[in-house]
C-alpha cells in the first residue's frame, strides 16, 4: 500500500479519538479500521482513545489480523480485541468499530431503555438499538454474541458498560457514535417534559437514502475544520513576537 494512505488512515485515526475524547469525556476505548485491500494485509488498524503516559507514543497504532494476531504494534493488546474482530468478520459492509462508554447512552442501558431515532440526526438508530450483556466483551464467544445482537443495525449498546457503532469510514462512525449520544441526552430530556416519540417513518426512509459522505459527514468535516484552525492560531500565538523596540544605543 502506498505510505500516503496509512498516513491518512492514521491522521483520522487520531483526529477520530481526539474527537471522541474531547466530545465523550472518557479516555476508554478504541477506533478500528479496516486496511485497504491494496496493503496486501487482510486485518485492520485500531488506535487507543487512552494515551500511554511518557515515554509511550500517544499516537501509537496497531494492526491485527481478522483473528486478532497482532501484525503491527508493541502497544498492550486491548482486553476487548474479540469485539472488533466478530464484528468485522460478520459485517463486510462495515469499514470502521467504535467501542467507546458514552455517559448518557449507557445511562439509558442501565434503565433498560435505548436510543431510538427522535431527531433527523438519529434516525438511522429508527425503533431502537438493541442491547448486549455488560460483560467487557474479551472472548470470542462473547463477541460473536455482540456482533449477533448488532446484526445489520448501526450501534447497539451494552447494558452498563458502553457502546458499539459501526460506520462505512472512520468518519462514518465517529459521526454516529456522536449523534447516539447526542440522541440519548434529547431523549432524557424530553422525557422529563413527556414521551419522546420515535421519528416518523418517512423520514427515516428519507435519511436512509442519504449518501454518507457530502452533507452526511457535516458534523465530522466541521470538527476537523474548526479544530485545525483553533490549532493552526495556537501554533501561531505561540511563536516569539518580534519585538518592536529599538534597541537602546549604548
Ligand atoms: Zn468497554
Amino acid at each position: 500500500m502506498k505510505k500516503r494512505e496509512l498516513t491518512v488512515l492514521a491522521d483520522e485515526l487520531g483526529f477520530g479519538t481526539r474527537l471522541l475524547f474531547q466530545e465523550l469525556g472518557d479516555p476508554w476505548g478504541h477506533i478500528a479500521v479496516r486496511l485497504p485491500k491494496e496493503s496486501g494485509r487482510d486485518g485492520f488498524m485500531l488506535k487507543h482513545v487512552r494515551v500511554t503516559p511518557p515515554p509511550g507514543d500517544p499516537n501509537a497504532i496497531m494492526m491485527f489480523d481478522y483473528d486478532g494476531k497482532v501484525i503491527e504494534g508493541d502497544r498492550r493488546i486491548p482486553w476487548e480485541l474479540p469485539l472488533y474482530t466478530a464484528i468485522f468478520k460478520s459485517r463486510p459492509d462495515v469499514q470502521s468499530v467504535i467501542h467507546t462508554h458514552p455517559l448518557i447512552a449507557t445511562a439509558l442501558s442501565m434503565a433498560g431503555k435505548t436510543v431510538f431515532a427522535i431527531t433527523h440526526q438519529s434516525a438511522p438508530f429508527e425503533h431502537g438499538v438493541p442491547i448486549y450483556g455488560g460483560d467487557m466483551v474479551n472472548t470470542e464467544e462473547l463477541g460473536e454474541g455482540l456482533a449477533e445482537t448488532l446484526g445489520k443495525r448501526p450501534a447497539a449498546l451494552l447494558k452498563g458498560h458502553g457502546a458499539v457503532v459501526v460506520g462505512s469510514s472512520i468518519a462514518h462512525a465517529v459521526q454516529s457514535t456522536l449523534y447516539l449520544e447526542q440522541a440519548a441526552q434529547q431523549q432524557i430530556w424530553a422525557a422529563t417534559l413527556g414521551t419522546p416519540q420515535v421519528l416518523d417513518q418517512h423520514l427515516i426512509d428519507f435519511h436512509k437514502k442519504l449518501p454518507p459522505g457530502d452533507g452526511g459527514l457535516a458534523l465530522w468535516y466541521t470538527k476537523k475544520h474548526y479544530d485545525a484552525e483553533a490549532r493552526g492560531a495556537r501554533t501561531r500565538s505561540s511563536r516569539p513576537r518580534k519585538s518592536s523596540k529599538q534597541p537602546k544605543k549604548k
